[in-house]
């Protein structure tokens, strides 16, 4: 009889957003009608920006005519696209060959995918509070995962210490769930440690987008020596729309080798073994996003978010709450007041303003006391938020 992967069976229940609609949706029958302001979503609710769109029409015209007509695409990604991603980063003064860029669907896809490139007796560094998938795919595979749990008094921005030494390190920066951004000089820390110890680092970039303060990176490449320890994985899901349209694109540098296995090579015949390319369409619409007229769209749509997130952050400002993220990212980490647990500061939001977030402790243990907000909502959801909250927290010790 064959035998499962038994890993599945380590895996814990993915509970978080199972419990939220548990409890959104006991509150909706004991009141029926009732409007919630959902402040917890990681979703995108603008819709594509006019370039990307009318790139995608004329895509699909491209393939209802013999000559225009695309049939499989190249496994790596679409020459066009490769090109215009590797621009974008040249554009930056990161140096690039289009070959070390991949196009993927999605950043998810590819945050479990690119594991097969590493042993499954490797051991796997997350710092928590984190993006669940880095814990729960390492566990799928058998690795060791260890957890860093990182805390306020360090802005939720761990420094490398002899307990992270691992094989493989997770950084996500911004940070979902915090909303926090690894400085230069502290990333600078990471890629020394990564090459001290020969470790690989797993770079999610998915919120880069975000980023406004020029001091800080949107790419690990930014950074020295990251060509020799960093993989790159970047996603058009925030940046530009793309949740349900599915791109994204990851980034492995032909320097980066480890017992004289070069990973860019490794990469290559994995994707011409796994998989047939991302469509012609998407990958046409994706391209249109790295025009000046994308460029210009994308901004204006991540305007919006971020004036979403200035509504929250005033309200917390006047309350006097701490809170981390909001400006460099779409998420805001505030801190539960009164002390108060997270899936109690939940209970209280939904009970007495319809307001839904998510509970920090779903992030991994250290998260418990501090609560999130994402502002992909509409803005006027989002000021109606931030205006209940203000009227519910004012009173409160
Ligand atoms: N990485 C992080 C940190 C995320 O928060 C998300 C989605 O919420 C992803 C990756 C997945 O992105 P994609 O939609 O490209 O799969």
């Amino acid at each position: 009889m064959i035998s499962p992967n038994m890993h599945y069976a380590d895996l814990k229940d993915s509970y978080l957003f199972y419990r939220i609609a548990q409890k959104t949706g006991a509150y909706l029958r004991e009141h029926p009608g009732a409007y919630l302001y959902r402040m917890g979503i990681g979703d995108v609710t603008l819709p594509l920006c006019p370039a990307v769109i009318a790139a995608l029409h004329r895509a699909v015209d491209d393939q209802a005519d013999a000559a225009g007509f695309h049939g499989y695409m190249p496994e790596c990604g679409a020459p066009f696209l490769r090109e215009a991603i590797a621009e974008h980063y040249r554009k930056r003064g990161i140096a690039l060959a289009d070959d070390e860029v991949f196009v993927s669907s999605g950043a998810s896809d590819e945050l479990g995918d690119i594991l097969d490139l590493f042993d499954r007796r490797s051991s796997a560094l997350v710092m928590e509070p984190a993006y669940p998938a880095y814990v729960d795919a390492n566990v799928m595979a058998g690795r060791t995962v260890i957890r860093l749990p990182s805390d306020e008094s360090e802005g939720f921005l761990p420094e490398p210490r002899e307990e992270a030494k691992a094989d493989l390190i997770y950084i996500c920066s911004p940070n979902n769930p915090t909303g926090a951004v690894f400085s230069r000089e502290q990333l600078t820390r990471w890629v020394d440690f990564a090459n001290a110890n020969g470790s690989v680092i797993l770079f999610d970039a998915a919120y880069e987008a975000f980023i406004e303060d020029d001091a800080l990176p949107r790419s690990i490449f930014e950074i020295g020596g990251a060509e020799t320890c960093a993989i790159e994985i970047c996603s058009l899901s925030k940046t530009a729309g793309f949740t349900g349209t599915r791109l994204g694109y990851t980034v492995i540098p032909k320097a980066l080798k480890r017992r004289g296995m070069s990973f860019n090579d490794m990469w290559v015949r994995n994707r011409t073994t796994k998989t047939n390319g991302v469509s012609y369409i998407i990958q046409k619409g994706g391209a249109a996003v790295f025009t000046e007229e994308g460029q210009e769209q994308i901004r204006a749509n991540s305007r919006i978010y971020k004036n979403n997130a200035g509504f929250l952050t005033e309200a917390l400002d006047g309350l006097g709450i701490r809170y981390f993220g909001g400006r460099n990212s779409p998420y805001i980490w505030m801190k539960c007041p009164g002390g108060m647990g997270s899936w109690d500061f939940f209970d209280l939001l939904l009970r007495e303003i319809q307001v839904v977030g998510t509970p920090g402790e779903g992030f991994g243990a250290c998260g418990e006391g501090f609560f999130r907000f994402s502002t992909f909502g509409s803005p006027e959801d989002t000021a109606e938020a931030a205006r209940r909250m203000t009227s519910l927290l004012a009173g409160m010790p």
